[in-house]
């Protein structure tokens, strides 16, 4: 059956909030955050092509984004952000702290002529992008200056908490009462150890400040998450660590008996398009 396009929901009046995740793993991040007014681009770390291209199989025109808003800045979340922000013209919102390591002196976006539209913002702080209220949260993650999100518009909450290293005591506060979750689950301790990855590196990832495991992903199943969340979906899967299957078995138990809709975002695939 042919999904029913944005614009017919749009008509029929009931389409409220609209959520793809274009793509969530170490080779790109991007994730699409909708409503009817306002149309938000978290990450950008496709290419301008790629991203373009699912945002169209998304049903939004890229043209029509409102803003990128930009976690931190590895460039598997903004590789893509100074074309697609160039080609269209639209604010970025980034983290005060977050933004000199992106934009300032000695990176390779000071170098280029077209000059961002930046809005600064303090991690932790909320703001307000049209018809969105975004919630800004501190991540523990190797990067300048980390955040997560979440994003409220017509009752519905959107929680995207990516790249994270442990899950502290705040964030699994700012994830209560989510409608749809996007989580990290990385990887799986046992194949992180026996892997080929040099020792340093899976100190990193399995630190405080790396990935989430798929454990420390389930505990948070299992204690924290609570029955509003009627969509979850676990992303930035490793693809060298990991793998959806057991990403998937381990969060079914995790679920038990409670009747969430698991997602499980494949590597190099966009998930489907959620509607509320
Ligand atoms: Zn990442
Ligand atoms: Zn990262």
């Amino acid at each position: 059956m042919k999904e029913a396009s944005f614009n017919e929901l749009e008509d029929e009046g009931a389409l409220l909030v609209k959520v793809s995740v274009l793509a969530s793993s170490s080779s790109g991040n991007s994730t699409l955050v909708a409503t009817e007014r306002t149309r938000l681009l978290v990450d950008a770390g496709l290419s301008r092509k790629e991203t373009f291209e699912r945002l169209n199989a998304a049903g939004t025109a890229p043209e029509s984004l409102t803003a990128i808003l930009v976690t931190h800045e590895h460039s598997d979340h903004i590789a893509g952000l100074h074309t697609i922000a160039k080609k269209l013209d639209i604010p970025i919102y980034v983290s005060r702290l977050t933004a000199p390591a992106i934009f300032g002196e000695g990176t390779q976006w000071a170098e280029q002529s077209y000059a961002p539209k930046l809005e600064m913002f303090a991690a932790g702080s909320c703001f307000t992008v049209g018809d969105i209220d975004v919630t800004s949260f501190t991540i523990p993650h190797d990067a300048a200056d980390p955040v997560g999100f979440s994003f409220q518009a017509e009752g519905i909450k959107v929680g995207i908490a990516t790249d994270l290293g442990y899950m502290p005591d705040s964030i699994r506060f700012h994830l209560r009462g989510c409608d749809l979750l996007l989580l990290e689950s990385n990887h799986d301790l046992n194949m992180l150890k026996v892997g080929s990855y040099p020792w340093a590196l899976k100190q990193r990832i399995m630190g405080r400040n790396g990935h989430l495991s798929n454990d420390v992903a389930c505990s948070f199943i299992r204690e924290d998450m609570d029955s509003r969340t009627s969509t979850l979906i676990l992303g930035h899967l490793s693809a060298h660590n990991n793998h959806p299957v057991l990403v998937r078995q381990a969060a079914v138990e995790a679920l038990g008996a409670k009747s969430t809709k698991l997602v499980v975002a494949e590597p190099a695939q966009p998930t489907e398009t959620f509607h509320y």
